[in-house]
């Protein structure tokens, strides 16, 4: 697990460089669909908040933030917050992430949190946006939920690296 954890820090901070280094013509582009991401990002967790608040103080598990678990499979193996490049730009651009805790790892949980996410709602990943306990699908409109997830999956689906980086 620690080496995995170590992947993924290594792979945080290489998104975190690439971002810094985008010029503001590449920037431009980002920056539209980043707005989307986010934009669908709050309607989905306005759909699921209720539910949440209703069932993750109770949770028998204390967290599903955890890095891993026997009973639950959210282990962190891309980067921190469980990002992909696409996600984590569109996610990035033009939000302050708070400093990953590291030494969260140590109790086993993701880096960005403390009794909660410290992540701004809109600023998720798709590996944490697609997670759904048991308890949490009883008490939603899955189709519902399914349906603002895939307008989330299709902004990253729609997002192309090359003209990011190329301007194409
Ligand atoms: S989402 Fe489910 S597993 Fe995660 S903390 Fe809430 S109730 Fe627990
Ligand atoms: S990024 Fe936030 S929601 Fe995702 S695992 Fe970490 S603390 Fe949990």
């Amino acid at each position: 697990m620690i080496e995995h954890a170590d992947a993924a820090i290594e792979k945080y901070r290489g998104f975190e460089l690439a971002y810094r280094l985008l010029k503001d013509d590449n920037l431009a582009y980002l920056r539209e669909k980043s707005r989307a991401y986010k934009k669908a990002v709050r309607e989905l967790q306005e759909l699921i908040l209720p539910a949440v608040k209703a069932e993750c103080p109770q949770c028998e598990y204390g967290t599903c933030c955890r890095l891993y678990s026997s009973k639950l499979k959210i282990y962190i193996a891309r980067s921190i917050g469980g990002f992909d490049f696409e996600d984590f730009l569109l996610a990035r651009c033009d939000s302050k992430f708070p400093e990953p805790d590291l030494t969260n790892r140590a109790r086993n949980f993701c880096a960005f949190w403390d009794n909660g996410c410290r992540l701004d709602a809109g600023c998720r990943s798709l590996l944490c946006l697609g997670f759904f306990c048991e308890p949490l699908q009883n008490r939603l409109e899955m189709d519902e939920v399914n349906r603002k997830l895939a307008v989330v999956q299709d902004v990253v689906e729609n997002f192309s690296l090359l003209r990011l980086f190329h301007n194409e």
